[in-house]
This record gives structure tokens, C-alpha cells and sequence, in this order.
């Protein structure tokens, strides 16, 4: 067998979708150099390797290796293999690769005397570990984040961040510095990481970007593109021997669509003027233009040196930094957001629980109130209606009406006074709940600094504004007792008699309840009559 008979090489067309590959290499290339001692090539399974020394006079001497046996060592994603005894005889090295899963295997397989001469520099190593450093620290950023706010892209994120740190053990070989693993495990974890990174970045971008930023469909479209990514070349990436003859290329082809469907999000979030695509792109150029390139020596498009990888992780350095900035940044807005939302509920609470005409709390919101006050011992209802307030609107319109009722709530207001409460229940009718001693009194001062404040304040009035009073004072006993529509009623009674008693007054009463039920509540003001 001579070679020129036996081989037709040429560099362009590998395949990982063989039952069998062949590589051959020259004894020329060592014959002024050391005579190498082992095979090494770039983990992926497979499942036997056959090294065949081949000398001038036709001698075979071949060693025969199961996957298993393969020896990773810390040069990158490598394992290597001893070769046959070589002697000056010897004219090639054949290997004889069975089910190869994937081209690089084929493509940087190397003869090598010393495994220091192999792929990775220690110079190289070591930007791997720094990487590996930067990448804790985002986790640990994650994990903070995620105890503030429970959003779930800080979960994907964290998960993306994983994927990248098991490319950067596994893929970069920075693993094999510390343990001794098997070429099967290594070859799966490494595109493994691979997928569930990618996967996870689409996870994460679909749930990052701000609501306005994606439309829903995308955002939905990037979610299961996302699902997908990790799913599908994830299977692929476990290389069984069942999916041998189209997994590499299927793996690839799978994930593919991933780098497109990245860039399209961002662009598509980047023309709806996304703050946190911007902090995107920027974080993710380097590492797409690094992946694009693994990806064409993947498919096969170009073959370059294993060296390249060092780009995609320094890219993975890069995106780290600046994702985790986004990320701060983003919390920083949603935090804002909760908070403004926050303001905004409390001021439409406020609103909903004043009136608009003079800024005292209204109907609904003592109502809403009622028990409360009571417990805290306001045990005074006071019940105020202005005397012929009609004729004030006829006589002088409605303007000045308003103005005497925006100083009849100063005057009940009481300002900066924590034991009386006044209500505005509508049109000239109000409601001063007190607490503490001498509270009847209290409102009778209140009710005759009525007319003075509305005199006051509201000139070109003929008459005084008189106000009468219904005020329904519970003893200690019944407090819990006695509903807002009850307390209403019974003062609305004695109001009446106040105003046929000739206005200008105020009538009350005292009452003592002592049931506390609130099912008794109908008929315990009648019992205490
Ligand atoms: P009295 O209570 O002494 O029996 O006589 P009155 O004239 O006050 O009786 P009534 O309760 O019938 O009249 C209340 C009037 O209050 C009717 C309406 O013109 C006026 N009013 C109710 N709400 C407003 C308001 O928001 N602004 C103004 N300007 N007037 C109001
Ligand atoms: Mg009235
Ligand atoms: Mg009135």
C-alpha cells in the first residue's frame, strides 16, 4: 500500500457523521524535531480510537483505545492518547477515529511529545480562571437581587451565568486543573453549557426587557425559543451513539437560531427605545460576534485553532460586567416604578377619601373608619347642619355659598386637634366625632365658632350663619356597639328638634348600650332610648 494509492486528502470537507474517520500523519513533520509520544485532539465522544505506527517495510504497530480511556489534561478541552513505539522506520501514524461526534475531534488532532506543548498556554489558563472569578460574582449579585424583588429574569439570569461558568470549566478545560474526568462527560458537559447558556439568555432577555420594550407576541416568541434552546441541542449535545450520524451538524443547526433570535429581540426593543437593550448590546456584541464565530467552525464554514475560543470567553467576561450594571440599573427603575405606584395609590386613596370643596375627610371615608374611631374612643357624634343655608345660595348665589362652607369645615377642623375628627357628609351637613373629656362642650364651642368663622371669611353676608347641633354622646360600655347609620340617625332625630326648637342650638343626648354583639347592633339604640 503506498500512500499516494491509499488517500485522496483534502482539508475542505470534514464530517462527524461517519461510522469512521481517517487521519494520517506524515513522519516528515517530526523527522527534524522530537519524535512524538502521545495523540491529542479536542474532546468529543466517540467511540474507539485505533493509532497505527506504520514503517518504511510495511510493519504495523497499533495501540487501540475504548473512549474511556482517553486522558484529559488541563491544555483546554483536550485528552490525549500514547502513542505506538515509533522507530526511525517509521514512515505515518494512522488513526483510525470510530463514530466521531464531532469535526474539531477530526480537525485538531495533533501528535505531540509533551502535553505542555499542547493547545493552551498557561497564559491562557489563567485568563480562564480569571473569567471563572468574574463569574461568581454575578451570581452572588443574582442571588441579592432576587431576595429584593422576586423577579424571575434574575432566576434565568443566574442560570445563564451557570451555563457560561460550565463553558468555561468544560469547554475551556479549566476543570481538568483540578479533576480528572472522563472524555464522555467532559465532551457532553461542554456543549451542554453551551445550550443551556444560550437558552437561558433568551429566557432572561424575555423576561428583562421592560414591558414596553418587547411586543407580546416576541416576548412570547423568545420565551420558548428560549425552552427550545436548551431542550433541543441540549439533547443533541449528550451525543449518543444513536445520533451519531446527524448530531453534530443537528446540534448546531439547533442552536443557531438562538444568535438570531438574540439579536432580532434587541434590535426590535432597541427601536422602541429600551433603555436596558442599550446596556444589552453593548454587553452582548462581543460575545454574539465570538459565538457566530464558533459557530461557523462548528457547522464546518471555517476551521480555525481552539485558541479562538479564548475570544468567547473573554467576551463572557465582558457581557458579565456590564449585564449585571443593566441589571442594577433595571432594579433601580422597577424599585422607582413600585414606589411612584406606590405614591400614587396613597394619593388616590387621599382624594377618594376627601371632599373636593373643603379638603375634610368625606362620607365614605368615615364610614370606612367608623369602628376604628370608636375603638380609639371617639365616643362623641356630633351632627352639624347650617341654619337656612338655602336662602345664603339664593340671596348672595352659589359661590358665596361655598365660601361659608369652606369656612364652616375651618372652623370645625379644629387643626393639629388628635381628639376631634370633621366630616364633610355632603351639602351644608357635617359631623365632628370627639374623644376625651368635656367633648359636648367642646362641640357647642365649635358649633358657635361657626358664624364667626364664616363672618370672617366671607364678606357682604346680611346675616349670621348659625349652625345647629345633634349630638349623641355614648357611655364606655356601648362603644363597639353602635353602627355609623345608627349614630346618624339618632343625631339626625335630635337635629330636628333643635331646628323646631328655633336653631342656633344644639340638642344631645347620652347613651348607654350594653350589648357589644355586632348582630345586636339594629336594635341597641332603641333599647337604650
Ligand atoms: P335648615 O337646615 O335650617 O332647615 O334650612 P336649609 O336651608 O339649610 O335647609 P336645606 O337642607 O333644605 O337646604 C340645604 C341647602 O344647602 C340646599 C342647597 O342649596 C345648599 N347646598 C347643598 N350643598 C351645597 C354646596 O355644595 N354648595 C352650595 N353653595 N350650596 C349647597
Ligand atoms: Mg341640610
Ligand atoms: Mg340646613
Amino acid at each position: 500500500m503506498t500512500a499516494a494509492q491509499a488517500w485522496t486528502c483534502y482539508a475542505g470537507d470534514w464530517r462527524a457523521d461517519q461510522p469512521v474517520a481517517w487521519l494520517r500523519f506524515d513522519a516528515a513533520a517530526w523527522k527534524n524535531g522530537a519524535v512524538p509520544r502521545y495523540f491529542y485532539s479536542r474532546t468529543a465522544r466517540h467511540q474507539r480510537i485505533t493509532l497505527t505506527a506504520v514503517d518504511a517495510n510495511g510493519t504495523l504497530r497499533s495501540r487501540s483505545y475504548a473512549e474511556a480511556e482517553g486522558e484529559a489534561f488541563a491544555a483546554g478541552p483536550v485528552f490525549r492518547l500514547a502513542l505506538p513505539d515509533i522507530t526511525p522506520d517509521t514512515r505515518m501514524i494512522i488513526a483510525r477515529i470510530e463514530r466521531p461526534h464531532s469535526i474539531p475531534l477530526l480537525t485538531e488532532a495533533r501528535l505531540i511529545r509533551h502535553s505542555e506543548s499542547a493547545a493552551r498556554t498557561q497564559l491562557e489558563m489563567m485568563v480562564l480562571a480569571i473569567v471563572l472569578g468574574m463569574l461568581v460574582l454575578p451570581l452572588l449579585f443574582d442571588f441579592n437581587f432576587f431576595l429584593v424583588l422576586q423577579e424571575r429574569f434574575v432566576l434565568f439570569h443566574a442560570l445563564m451565568v451557570t451555563g457560561m461558568m460550565g463553558y468555561v470549566l468544560f469547554a475551556g478545560g479549566l476543570i481538568s486543573a483540578f479533576v480528572t474526568l472522563p472524555v464522555a462527560l467532559l465532551a457532553v458537559l461542554a456543549p451542554l453549557s453551551w445550550a443551556i447558556g444560550c437558552g437561558a439568555a433568551l429566557l432572561f432577555l424575555s423576561g428583562f426587557l421592560e414591558p414596553a420594550a418587547l411586543a407580546p407576541k416576541v416576548r412570547r416568541f423568545m420565551f420558548w425559543a428560549g425552552c427550545w434552546t436548551i431542550a433541543v441541542p441540549g439533547l443533541f449535545s449528550l451525543q449518543l451513539h444513536a445520533t451519531q450520524s446527524f448530531d453534530d451538524l443537528a446540534y448546531f443547526v439547533s442552536i443557531t437560531p438562538a444568535a438570531f433570535i438574540v439579536c432580532f429581540g434587541i434590535a426590535h426593543a432597541l427601536l422602541r427605545g429600551s433603555r436596558s437593550a442599550r446596556f444589552i448590546a453593548v454587553a452582548w456584541a462581543p460575545l454574539i460576534a465570538a459565538s457566530m464565530e464558533r459557530l461557523a467552525r462548528g457547522l464546518g464554514l471555517h476551521s480555525g485553532p481552539s485558541s479562538l475560543d479564548l475570544m468567547m470567553f473573554v467576551a463572557t467576561g465582558i457581557e458579565v460586567v456590564i449585564i449585571s450594571l443593566a441589571i442594577a440599573d433595571r432594579f433601580l427603575a422597577i424599585r422607582q416604578e413600585r414606589d411612584a405606584a406606590l405614591t400614587e395609590a396613597k394619593m388616590l386613596e387621599q382624594i377618594s377619601a376627601r371632599d373636593s370643596l373643603t379638603g375634610l375627610m368625606n362620607r365614605r371615608a368615615i364610614e370606612a373608619r367608623f369602628d376604628e374611631l370608636l375603638t380609639q374612643g371617639f365616643d362623641t357624634f356630633a351632627l352639624v347642619d347650617l341654619d337656612r343655608f338655602k336662602a345664603i345660595n339664593d340671596l348672595h348665589g352659589h359661590q358665596v355659598g361655598d365660601a361659608a362652607l369652606i369656612a364652616c369645615a375651618g372652623a370645625l377642623r379644629a387643626s393639629g386637634d388628635r381628639d376631634a375628627v370633621a366630616v364633610r357628609l355632603g351639602g351644608e351637613e357635617f359631623v365632628v366625632l370627639l374623644r376625651g373629656p368635656r367633648s359636648l362642650e367642646r362641640a357647642e364651642a365649635l358649633r358657635q365658632a361657626i358664624p364667626i368663622r364664616i363672618a370672617a371669611e366671607v364678606p357682604g353676608l346680611q346675616l349670621p350663619v348659625t349652625a345647629s347641633m345633634g349630638v349623641v354622646v355614648v357611655e364606655e360600655a356601648g362603644r363597639q356597639a353602635m353602627a355609623f347609620a345608627e349614630f346618624y340617625a339618632r343625631a339626625d332625630a335630635l337635629m330636628y328638634e333643635a331646628k323646631a326648637a328655633g336653631r342656633n342650638r344644639l340638642a344631645y343626648e347620652r347613651l348607654t348600650v350594653f350589648r357589644s354583639a355586632p348582630a345586636a347592633r339594629q336594635s341597641s339604640a332603641d333599647r337604650a332610648a
